[in-house]
């Protein structure tokens, strides 16, 4: 007799959701985290494109303001427009939104275990310990985010990589609230720096880089407007997607950033992380119902069938940004200006999904004008792997 059916390490978004629909199938699932509340401190932009109602996971009160394009600035600030008519993203309230997704899950009858640390989860036996005792489970789901010890474990020899996010909630003057700014500055490649609004006189300003702390930390106060006023300061690691990370192993699971679902161009985990709960749901409650592991298999493949392709690809880019300098950027915005391709982008961009975007571009003729020499040959690669 074990103490729960399921354990889950770390309430965070995507490990209250599984937890949440886990228990709605009747199993007795047990959350741990370390933290006491839930959602703080803030460690995201809260950017997610309308795809989320896909997910039937958002209720329109954590929504606080709608975004309907971007402005995309080069080193040497030109600008150009990409939007739409219509809403493309919304920008969530972090805090609020967790502890909801948490309290969903309490409420469906899952139990809470807060401010207790998961020292270790063994692979072999099922059990967890934390600072108070052992607990033994059917089945572990690990959603600890990026830095979890327990996909190190299942991982040895893979090299866990990250990004630091660095970001400020900052009180500003009156702004447009449709429109998000995103700039590119060299020393963050292949990150880059956002300024999000959350209401009129409010804004989230943040990057992301696998580059020092201290150059980040620089680089953004710089991006701040001498009438902005910090209100708060967060930070908090962004995994590194890695199509040959193992995700399951015995009757353990990862998920979410643990297991490293997360866009490689804009490090957003929320709705990829989402639908992984979804195939994980699926397949661990076949697991559990027929005692047959190789349903956990099943969970790893669906999860590289839905999003390998469009993760390496996404990856591709990032590792042609990350060679390109301030003057290629600069030369790639005034070929973006010449050729109209913020229409293109307007008309066939998705946050989520890349690839169609940059089908159109090869499409048309035009990817291979915007990249100066030193992209060709890669882009060609990419446009192989499409
Ligand atoms: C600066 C920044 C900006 C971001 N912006 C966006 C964005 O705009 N859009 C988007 O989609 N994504 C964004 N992300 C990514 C997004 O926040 C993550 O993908 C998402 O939070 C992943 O959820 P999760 O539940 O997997 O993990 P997490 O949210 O990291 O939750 C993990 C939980 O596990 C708990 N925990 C950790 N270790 C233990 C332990 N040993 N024992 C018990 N509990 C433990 C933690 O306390 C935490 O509550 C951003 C990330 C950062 C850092």
């Amino acid at each position: 007799m074990t103490d729960y059916d399921i354990i889950v390490v770390g309430a965070g978004p995507i490990g209250s959701t599984y937890a949440y629909k886990m228990a709605k199938k009747g199993y007795d699932v047990a959350l741990f985290d370390m933290k006491n509340r839930i959602g703080q401190p803030l460690q995201c932009a809260g950017l997610v494109s309308t795809n989320i109602c896909e997910t039937k996971n958002l209720p329109k009160e954590y929504i606080d303001n709608k975004i309907r394009g971007a402005n995309l600035y080069s080193p040497d600030n030109t600008q150009i427009t990409v939007e739409k008519d219509k809403t493309v993203a919304y920008v969530l309230d972090r805090v609020m939104y967790d502890k909801h997704l948490f309290e969903r899950a309490i409420n469906q009858g899952v139990t809470p275990h807060l401010g207790e640390r998961v020292m270790d989860a063994d692979i072999e036996n099922t059990t967890i310990k934390t600072q108070q005792r052992k607990y033994t489970s059917r089945l572990i789901a690990v959603s600890n985010g990026p830095t979890s010890q327990t996909s190190k474990k299942m991982n040895p020899h893979i090299k866990e990589e990250q990004f630091l996010g660095l970001q400020y909630t900052v009180k500003t003057e009156n702004q447009d609230t449709d429109y998000v700014n995103l700039s590119i500055k060299q020393p963050l490649l292949p990150g880059f720096l956002w300024e999000i609004p959350t209401s009129p006189y409010t804004k989230r300003v943040g990057l992301f880089t696998d580059g020092s702390y201290n150059e980040a930390e620089q680089i953004l106060k710089n991006k701040l407007k001498t009438t902005d006023e910090i209100i708060e300061k967060h930070n908090g690691m962004i995994p590194r997607f890695n199509p040959n990370k193992k995700i399951t192993q015995n009757n353990t699971i990862l998920l979410g950033d643990a297991a490293g679902q997360v866009k490689p161009t804009t490090g957003g985990g929320l709705i990829s992380g989402f639908n992984c709960a979804e195939i994980a749901t699926k397949n661990t409650n076949k697991m559990l119902e027929e005692e047959n592991n190789k349903y956990l298999e099943n969970y790893e493949k669906e999860y590289h069938k839905r999003y390998n392709s469009e993760f390496k690809a996404q990856q591709n880019v990032q590792n042609i940004i990350k060679e390109m300098t301030e003057d290629d950027f600069n030369y790639m915005f005034q070929q973006l200006k010449k050729h109209n391709v913020d229409q293109i982008i307007s008309e066939h961009g998705d946050m989520d999904n890349q690839t169609p975007l940059l089908k159109e571009l090869v499409k048309r003729g035009v990817i291979f004008k915007l990249v100066p020499k030193i992209g060709v040959r890669r882009l060609k690669n990419i446009w192989k792997s499409l």
